[in-house]
């Protein structure tokens, strides 16, 4: 997988493809998976294009923490009160397909452990 900038997650950001959209800020946007693999299954991201994790840096330090407590407001907003998981793939060998940094939000399951 090609790592540009521009991938399906900015003409998202930028309402040129329909998303379901459940939260957005000045930084960032919260959408649900369009293939979900939980009954609750929702993707935060930057606007700003970071492509993966490994790339974010030390003057990203504010923007990633907001993303942490915007995939824990999303979590409380989707009433996943009993618990949920956050996940982060990265790379190749993480499993990455979409090169924009993105949090997935799985809940309304009860998660197994180790993940595939
Ligand atoms: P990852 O494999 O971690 O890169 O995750 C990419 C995720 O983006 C997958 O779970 C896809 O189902 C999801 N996805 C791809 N295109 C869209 C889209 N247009 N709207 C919502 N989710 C999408």
């Amino acid at each position: 997988m090609s790592e540009i900038t521009e991938t399906i997650f900015s003409r998202i950001i930028r309402r040129e493809i329909p998303a379901d959209i459940v939260y957005e800020d000045d930084l960032a946007l919260a959408f649900k998976d369009v293939n979900p693999q939980a009954p609750v299954h929702i993707l935060v991201i930057p606007k700003e294009p970071i492509a993966k994790l490994a790339d974010a840096e030390s003057k990203d330090h504010a923007l990633m923490g907001h993303l942490l407590l915007t995939a824990k407001r999303v979590a409380q907003q989707a009433g996943l009160e009993n618990g949920y998981r956050v996940v982060i793939n990265t790379g190749l060998d993480g499993g990455q397909t979409v090169y924009h940094l993105h949090l997935h939000i799985l809940g309304g399951r009860h998660m197994k452990w180790p993940p595939g």
